[in-house]
């Protein structure tokens, strides 16, 4: 964009706010696209829609650390609440070396989509650090979560904004978050991130909420597509809490996992991987590198034969480029956006069904939302009440978002934007502007 253009321009009927390249639009621009899709079945609401193009409120802080070797180093931050309409913003943190703002809009309004289409009481939320966690040492990392979360301190709060673990982020990174927080409020505030610790506020089953949701998800969509689980051929791209929970459990019911790639590696075994092998031999090495299995090159991964594909990584992995050689009978979307509006249209016309990330990933949140209401009550429920909540509310919101694909015949993705949208333009009509 030439700095001689307007501060806003209208492309495609989207009116950019000016601090994103219009010829580079990158993930938030795919979710424009997602939005357009639904614009035609939101009715008198569509009125409002313009809401959903432009996140309520985006913060980008500077994260100034002290390295060991007595450097200053300086990353970029964000936090973005994309939409507070049905309540305080939700959604992760991410680290990694790629994050960027669009990428940060784009992960918080999908937030927005996925807690209303599961029907949490929450509005969108997400934040990332530009960095890559790898090459931090434990002291650097503990000092760039601090620095950032003290950053990001002026908007989040347990009826804020409420954080999370998502890419690269973990358990660990929640409770320096939840200290931070505290020792800057001057009182122990559990409730104001979840995915903690157990000792520290955390629920059970929270670890393998996302992947235990892929695999509810992925049992119901082979259920209505009249596909056995059992001996069914499974191939996952990402093995960390979403891609490694979901294989173990498609695996426990009898699923031959016969491909599993990750940031590193691709493993290939068309008898069936050992899947807790595999994530025993990763819990120590942090790969599955070097794991004793065939190994095939990232381009042969999308062509496996095989019933179900669960991208469980990062966005934009099912292109154009892609999408007619992929062998699935259904895609199961662990991981947010990653399959472009191109690909969709592909898969569609290939009658390859797609569980879309806003409903297949949403348990993490669900069970998210389990955490802030036991902290918030300070009564704690057993693994199995927990299990048994996400598996009624998973299955009801997949069952409602079927019917609707069925009724309108849409794909699940534009099922799934529809409730969701009118659920969060209902309540953005409901509260009216002020002031
Ligand atoms: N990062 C997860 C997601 O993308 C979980 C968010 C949360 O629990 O708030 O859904």
């Amino acid at each position: 964009m030439s700095s001689a253009a307007p501060s806003n321009i209208a492309v495609q009927n989207h009116v950019l706010p000016s601090y994103l390249n219009a010829d580079n639009l990158g993930p938030w621009g795919i979710y424009l696209q997602q939005v357009d899709r639904v614009t035609p079945y939101l009715g008198s609401l569509a009125r409002w829609v313009e809401t959903l193009k432009r996140p309520k409120r985006a913060l980008i802080v500077d994260v100034p650390i002290e390295m060991d070797n007595g450097t200053i180093a300086h990353f970029e931050g964000y936090r973005v609440q994309h939409n507070l309409s049905r309540g305080p913003g939700k959604g992760g943190v991410r680290f990694h070396q790629d994050v960027t703002l669009s990428e940060v809009m784009a992960l918080s309004a999908w937030m927005s989509v996925k807690n209303a289409a599961v029907n949490v009481p929450y509005g969108g939320a997400k934040g990332g650090i530009r960095v890559d966690p790898r090459s931090l040492s434990r002291a650097e990392l503990e000092r760039v979560t601090r620095r950032y979360t003290s950053e990001i301190n002026i908007i989040i709060g347990p009826n804020k904004d409420i954080p999370a673990p998502d890419v690269n982020t973990n358990e660990q990174v929640m409770a320096w978050m939840m200290d931070t927080y505290s020792m800057n409020s001057g009182s122990t505030s559990t409730g104001v991130v979840t995915g903690k610790p157990i000792s520290l506020g955390g629920s059970l089953g929270r670890r393998e909420a996302t992947g235990r949701g892929v695999f509810v998800v992925g049992s119901e969509a082979a259920r209505n597509l009249g596909l056995d689980i059992k001996g069914a051929r499974v191939v996952v791209q990402g093995f960390g809490n979403v891609g490694a929970v979901a294989a173990k459990l498609f695996h426990e019911a009898g699923a031959k996992v016969v491909a599993v790639q990750d940031h590193r590696t691709t493993l290939y075994d068309p008898a069936g991987l050992d899947v807790p092998a595999m994530m025993e031999y990763a819990s120590h090495s942090g790969t599955i590198e070097g794991y004793r299995a065939e190994v095939i090159s990232g381009e042969q991964f999308w062509q496996v034969d095989c019933e179900i594909l669960i991208p469980a990584a990062l966005e934009g992995q099912i292109t154009a480029k892609n999408a007619p050689q992929i062998k699935a009978k259904m895609v199961i979307e662990g991981a947010n956006g990653p399959t472009t509006p191109e690909a969709d249209d592909i898969l569609r016309e290939r009658n390859i069904l797609v569980a879309p990330d806003v409903i297949a990933n949403a348990g993490g949140v669900t069970v998210s939302y389990f955490e802030w209401v036991q902290d918030f009550s300070s009564f704690f429920w057993t693994e199995e009440e927990i299990n048994q909540r996400l598996v009624r509310i998973m299955q009801e919101a997949f069952r409602a978002i079927w019917q609707v694909a069925q009724d309108n015949k849409v794909t699940l993705r534009t099922a799934a934007f529809i409730v969701a949208c009118t659920r969060i333009l209902q309540a953005r009509e409901m509260r009216g502007l002020y002031p």
